[in-house]
């Protein structure tokens, strides 16, 4: 058997390039996803303990979007949806999750309604005939009235055929997650990166969501380098103000967040009372206050990604981006290093 070699976010490095960007604001890190812009290519995690109305909000607010979970009833989602889609006259970009079982269409109606403009096919191997036939399915029920994205995938040959099935935008990565644990249990994945550079060979006219794996603004520039439009965040935005939970203060102070994986055993008896196959974890995270703080943060980190290459804006990017790989030495220099001298 001839193994292929895989390339996970730590495994490589960008090659500092010419620039002649004298300020980060000359750097644009906008993406058109049909119809809209987004001014920011974040995305948050449809997961009970990262996305609902106000990470939806702030979200949209910082010129990203959020997509808001699926378990919960079809009533309190869409209720979610039209708290967060609407703040007085302004419209906030709203996505929804769904599933692939039988309620795919009343939700989605519901969703819709309740003014999301996108879908997300929400399952872990996307590479599945039940999503080729949920995405035919909304195709039919909604036309190109609103975007469809669906996932996950880690091939270039699954990302084809989501592609051809009609969804506009991909979710790339399976096992990445830092909630996951599908690769112990099952044996299966790709690192992420890996999976966005090969899923960019093949891309026509979808947009690739890096997703899982994500730990900071240098692999969301490293997705956007290899070819991702968007990078999903789960961990990044666990643990703010903005994610649902409440903050846990221990004795000696130190404040939490719950943040887990929606096919841990605790999300599983808190959704349906019940677990099927489990391939997450729950966690907890240091408590973060707002996420607008994370998310400046990270944009200006991106920004200053870009102009280490010289690039304005993302599309320049790819086209100059040179990757190099990283021996464990180098990946140990990489780390702020002091305290483990
Ligand atoms: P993170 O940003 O590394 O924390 O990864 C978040 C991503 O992990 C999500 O966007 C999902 O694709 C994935 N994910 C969420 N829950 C689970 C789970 O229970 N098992 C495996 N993957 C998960």
């Amino acid at each position: 058997m001839k193994l292929q070699k895989t390339l996970s976010f730590d495994d490589v490095l960008l090659v500092p390039q010419k620039s002649t960007i004298t300020s980060r604001n000359d750097v644009n890190l906008s993406v058109n996803l049909n119809s809209r812009s987004f001014s920011l290519p974040l995305i948050s995690s449809p997961m009970d303990t990262v996305t609902e109305s106000e990470m939806c909000k702030t979200m949209a607010w910082h010129g990203g979007f959020g997509i808001v979970h699926r378990y919960n009833t079809i009533e309190h989602q869409s209720s979610i949806v039209l708290a967060s889609s609407m703040k007085g006259d302004e419209d906030f970009p709203t996505a929804a999750a769904v599933g692939v079982s039988e309620d795919l269409l009343p939700r989605s109606v519901a969703l819709v309604d309740a003014g999301a403009f996108l879908l997300c096919i929400d399952v872990a191997h996307g590479h599945h005939s039940n999503v080729e036939s949920a995405i035919k399915k909304l195709r039919d029920k909604f036309g190109s009235d609103v975007s469809i994205m669906a996932g996950n995938v880690a091939t270039a040959e699954a990302f084809s055929d989501l592609e051809e099935w009609g969804a506009d935008v991909i979710r790339v990565g399976v096992g990445g997650g830092s909630i996951c644990s599908t690769r112990l249990q099952t044996g299966h994945g790709i690192p992420t990166l890996q999976s966005v550079i090969d899923c960019a060979k093949v891309a026509k006219h979808a947009l690739i969501v890096a997703d899982g794996g994500i730990k900071n603004a240098g692999d969301v520039v490293k997705s956007l380098a290899a070819g991702a439009d968007f990078a999903m965040l789960g961990s990044l935005l666990a643990g703010t103000d903005e994610s649902p939970g409440e903050v846990i203060q221990a004795l000696d102070g130190t404040m939490t967040k719950v943040y887990r994986g929606m096919a841990s055993v605790e999300a599983q008896m808190n959704w349906r009372g019940k677990t099927s196959s489990l391939e997450g974890i729950s966690a907890t995270v240091p408590y973060k206050g707002p996420v607008q703080e994370t998310l400046s943060l990270l944009r200006q980190n991106i920004k200053s990604g870009l102009s280490y290459s010289g690039a304005r804006s993302i599309k320049e990017f790819r086209s100059k981006a040179k990757m190099v790989l990283q021996t464990p030495a180098g990946i140990n220099e990489s780390y702020t290093h002091i305290l483990r001298r």
